[in-house]
């Protein structure tokens, strides 16, 4: 266990444990994209923290697949995109590239056709066919603000609006000249600066195998983003299946991955986002290449077989907790 004064922050869970909050800090918690968003900021700064909720309610109007203007570019096939939308939309694509396809913002129709967590249908093959031939990242096209759909295709930005609004909130933090912060959107973590005392921020890394308040090992940080996904967030099961929400744009099924977890250490959110969910999709093995050949970032890798892997630029900064029965490696380059 770690001291009372230590601020802990549970990523992969909406948990932030405010050990040290007082009077000398600026603390909001409001629901946007589907989740809580927890805001600290030392010292106390409302204006700023105000800014932050202000710049949060407008993503999340503008952003989310179920109502605002990416609702409506869905529904109509094409639409002007707003600011958001548009540099969402364009870093998209090049992380599509980037990820080979393992994260797309056009699995709109594969998603809907499952509705993890709401309908929690299990489609026939040709359901899934129809869907994959839907998403083809050819059947999207950018030209200035305008973007235009064909074939079927749905945007769907759920696996990096949180990524994307951390680096918004980031910047807000620079230009409001914040000394120290934490934010957590739905579990993914951002760390700004250094505590109070000088020291570094103690982020928690959850044990998907456990409860919301649960972790497996800390990491000690400054200026970073922990951005995780896993199988663990939202799923149903049926017959001994778990059915998650973490599609394989190949199949237009749940990934079969032999990760049961991964967090992304990194310097942009919507970077660390995007990675996060493909590399879960890659699986352990090409999720360390993409790592060995990529640069900017770090891992922590949990498996299904019980063994954390997390690499070399983070090995120092990472503590396992004990007693958890996980067993742990360090992956160099
Ligand atoms: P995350 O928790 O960041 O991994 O995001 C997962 C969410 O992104 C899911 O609930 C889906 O809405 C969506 N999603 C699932 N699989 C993918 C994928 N391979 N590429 C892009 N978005 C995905
Ligand atoms: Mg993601």
């Amino acid at each position: 266990m770690f001291k009372r004064e230590i601020a802990i922050i549970c990523i992969f869970s909406m948990l932030l444990l405010l050990a040290s909050c007082g009077a000398g800090e600026s603390v909001r918690q409001i629901y946007v994209m589907d989740s809580v968003a927890s805001i600290r900021l030392i010292p106390k700064n409302e204006a700023a923290a105000d800014l932050i909720c202000k710049e949060l309610y407008d993503m999340d109007n503008v952003l989310s697949a179920y109502d605002g203007e990416v609702y409506d570019i869905n529904r109509n096939g094409e639409g002007k995109a707003s600011r958001h939308t548009e540099a969402l939309l364009r870093s998209s694509l090049e992380l599509y590239e980037k990820t080979n396809g393992a994260f797309s913002p056009l699995l709109g129709s594969v998603i809907d056709l499952w509705g993890i967590g709401s309908k929690n249908y299990i489609p026939s093959q040709a359901e899934k066919e129809n869907a994959v031939a839907a998403s083809d990242i050819g059947n999207v096209a950018i030209e200035g603000d305008v973007i235009r759909l064909s074939g079927g295709a749905r945007l769907s930005f759920g696996a990096v609006a949180k990524g994307y609004a951390s680096d918004v909130i980031k910047s807000v933090l620079e230009e409001q000249e914040v000394e120290g912060a934490v934010i957590s959107l739905g579990g993914n973590v951002y760390v700004h600066g250094k505590k109070p005392d000088g020291e570094l921020w103690r982020v928690a890394i959850r044990d998907p195998r456990g409860g919301e308040n649960s972790w497996l090992g800390t990491l000690l940080l400054s200026d970073r983003f922990v951005i995780s996904s896993g199988d663990y967030e939202r799923y149903f099961e049926q017959s001994g299946v778990r059915y998650h929400h973490i599609m394989d744009p190949e199949t237009g099924s749940p990934a079969q991955s032999d990760l049961a977890a991964v967090a992304v250490i990194c310097e942009s959110g919507v970077v660390g986002d995007a990675y996060s969910t493909a590399l879960y999709v890659m699986g352990k093995e090409k999720a360390l290449s993409f790592w060995r050949e990529g640069e900017g970032f770090e891992l922590v890798l949990v498996g299904r077989d019980g063994v954390v892997t997390v690499t070399e630029g983070v090995a120092d900064a990472f503590a396992p907790e004990s007693g958890k029965g996980y067993s742990y490696e360090t992956a160099r380059r």
